[in-house]
Parts: structure tokens; sequence; C-alpha cells
């Protein structure tokens, strides 16, 4: 078991690119976090930096009370998970499995009672005796992780570990990790650059973008409250609705103007934008949900957008409207609607937010 601790770690490579800028981040014991942003925004760097494959340039990272820049990866007590799951192709599943214990002098009896506890955990009794290329791709991912379940690490570290994994099977082992870390209750770190991943599999997670961290919290913390701009873009789908245009407040009331549109905000925002000293160039940011909303529809004094229906998407459980005003709803799949027809909308705008135009930073 144990914390792992960031101070402002920074990763310069020998091209001269800032890979990871200052990053402080400290992962507590036996939670799950997941690291996530567009591909390029050093999150691997980090990762690798924790395992002990990449050099720190700067800052130190600390694996329970230990300061680990200077230890080798095979002593920090670590096991990771990557993409490319690197199997032995010439050893069978169990012998995959049993390298890294052979090589650290565990008895055979130790071995196998450790691989077949991990081959237990992840249903792949019945393959141990083949060799990878006769398993699925799924398959092939649950021996990767058996691999480094046997070495009983205090952390774990994967590395986009289904990205190579069909859509389905992808969902499956998602679920399957998160019950493992149930089952396991150690830390794990997790690299992805899906959102839903992390959504659905962190305790906390951290969202990255050009090597800085953007903002670190709770799944719905982060759902709910985004940081900033790209923040609110990057996490759901569809994205928050990011409307640019203007504030202003005329004859007590406070009105947002975009090119496409204007409408009223809460009165009660005004002293919260006269606080921040906010500029007038602002982004209005609300949720599909929250647009076309039950609670917002039966609501007689909630903002009302009128708009042009331009493409309809049923989901099944829900359908997705694209309105002409730049606005993404998404309503009940049996409110009728359809293309080319106008609609009105009602906004439950205690859910939305306001964010400075220039630096993308929440105001509100
Ligand atoms: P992510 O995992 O978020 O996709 P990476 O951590 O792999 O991002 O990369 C972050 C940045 O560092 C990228 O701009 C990438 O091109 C650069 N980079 C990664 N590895 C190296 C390397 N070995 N040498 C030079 N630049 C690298």
């Amino acid at each position: 078991m144990a914390s792992v601790t960031l101070k402002d770690v920074c990763k310069i490579y020998d091209n001269s690119v800032m890979a990871v800028k200052h990053v402080d981040l400290e992962i507590r014991d036996k939670e799950f976090m997941v690291l996530v942003g567009p591909s390029g925004c050093g999150k691997s760097t980090t990762l690798r930096m924790i395992a002990g494959l990449e050099e720190i340039s700067l800052g130190t990272i600390s694996i329970g009370d230990r300061i680990v820049n200077d230890v080798p990866p095979k002593d920090r007590d670590i096991a990771m998970v990557f993409q490319n799951y690197a199997l032995y192709p010439h050893m069978t599943v169990y012998d995959n499995m049993a390298f890294a214990l052979k090589l650290r002098g565990f008895s055979k009896e130790e071995i196998k009672k450790r691989v077949l506890e991990a081959a237990e955990i992840l249903g792949i009794t019945e393959y141990l005796e083949r060799r990878p290329k006769a398993l699925s791709g799924g398959q092939r991912q649950r021996v990767a992780v058996g691999r480094a379940i046997v070495r009983k690490p205090s952390v774990f570290l994967f590395d986009e570990p289904l990205s190579n994994l069909d859509a389905k099977m992808r969902v499956q082992m998602r679920t399957e990790i998160a019950k493992l870390h149930h089952r396991l209750d150690t830390t794990m770190i997790y690299v992805t650059h899906d959102q839903i991943e992390a959504m659905t599999m962190g305790t906390r997670i951290c969202v990255m973008k050009d090597g800085i961290i953007q903002q670190i919290a709770t799944p719905l913390e982060i759902y709910d409250n985004p940081a900033n701009v790209f923040v609110a873009g990057f996490i759901g789908t569809p994205p928050a609705n990011l409307i640019e245009g203007e504030f202003n407040i005329e004859n007590g009331k406070l009105l947002f103007k975009s090119e496409k549109c204007s409408f009223r905000m809460p009165d009660e925002w005004i002293s919260k934008l006269e606080a921040a000293n906010a500029k007038q160039k602002v982004v209005f940011g609300i949720r599909p949900e929250s647009l076309g909303s039950p609670e917002a529809e039966r609501n007689p004094d909630a903002v009302r957008i009128k708009s042009k229906i331009d493409v309809v998407e049923p989901m099944g459980a829900e359908t997705f409207l694209y309105l002409d005003k730049g606005f993404i709803s998404r309503i009940d799949p049996h409110r009728s609607c359809k293309q080319g027809e106008e609609i009105e909308l009602a906004m439950d705008q205690t859910k939305a937010h306001l964010f400075d135009a220039e630096s993308g930073m929440r105001i509100i």
C-alpha cells in the first residue's frame, strides 16, 4: 500500500520539449487516479517518470515516504501494464505470468500459488498452457494484467491498457479493472485519452493539457464544476455547450449576447461578476441535459431559447438535438421533434457556468 506524491515535477526531453510542466499531484493510498487529456498532453511521460522509465528533469516523486528519483524501476515496488501487452510469444500464459517472479528468485510453490490466484481473479485459468497467439485481444490484456498482479506491487500503473481492444471488449475490461481495484484495494494510476474511461473508473481524475494540470477532482465534481473551458469541453459526451459572447447589465438585469442569441442570466450572478472584476467577454457554458430537461421545462420562470432544429439524433434512451443557435440539447426521446422545426427549450441555469473568454477560467 502506498501513496504517490509528485512535487513540482517537470520533464524536458533532449529536443528541449517541455512535456510536463510543474506538476503537483498527490495520489492517495488505495486511490484510483486517472490521468486524462488529449494526445501529447504529457500523461504517459508523467506515468513513466513514476515508473522510473524516464528521468525526472526537475522536482521529486515519492512512493510512500521515500523519494524515488534515483531508485531504479525494479526497486520501486510498482508494476506497469502497457497498451501493447508485450507478452513473450514463445512462452505459455503461465510462464509469461511467472517470469518476473522467477527472475526475482521466488520458490516454485510460491510462483504457482500466485499465478493460479491471479488467473482465477482474471478468469484465465483454462488458458494457462496456451501461447499468446492462441488468445483474443481481451484475453492477452488479462494476461498482461495478471503479470502485474502476481508481483503484488504497492502501486499499479496502467498506460492506455484498453486502446487496442474493440469497443465492446473495452467496456467489459473497464468494469473488470474497476472490480480489480476494489478487490486488490491498492493504489492504481491509469492513463487514458478517453474521458469516458476517466469518468467511470477514477476515484479522482487529473485532467492535463500541454503538460499542465487543469483540474484534479472527483468525476462528478469535474463534470458539474469544470475549472475552465478546456475541462468543460473535454469531459462529457456530447460536450458542454460553450457559447462565446458578452454580458451586460441593463436596468439591474444581467443579459448575455452572442452572435446567434441573447438571453437573461440569473440576477444573483451580478455580484459574483463584480466581485471577480470580470471582463465583458465571457463564455456561457451549459450541459446538453440542462437544456430542455423536465425540471427546467416545469419551471415557469426558466429562461427559454427558441431555435430551429438542424439535426435530430435518437440514441434510444435519449435524443440529441443540434440547434441552429449553436446549442446541443439532450432530451427525452419521446418528446416529439423534427428536423427543421422550431423548438423552445427551457434552460436550467442553476447548472450553467460563465468563464472568462481570455483565460478560459471559470468565474461562476
Ligand atoms: P500523452 O501520453 O499525453 O499522449 P506524452 O507524454 O507521450 O503524451 O508526450 C508529451 C510530449 O512529449 C509530446 O509533445 C511528445 O511529442 C513529447 N515526447 C514524448 N516522448 C518523447 C521523447 N522520447 N523525446 C522527445 N519528445 C517526446
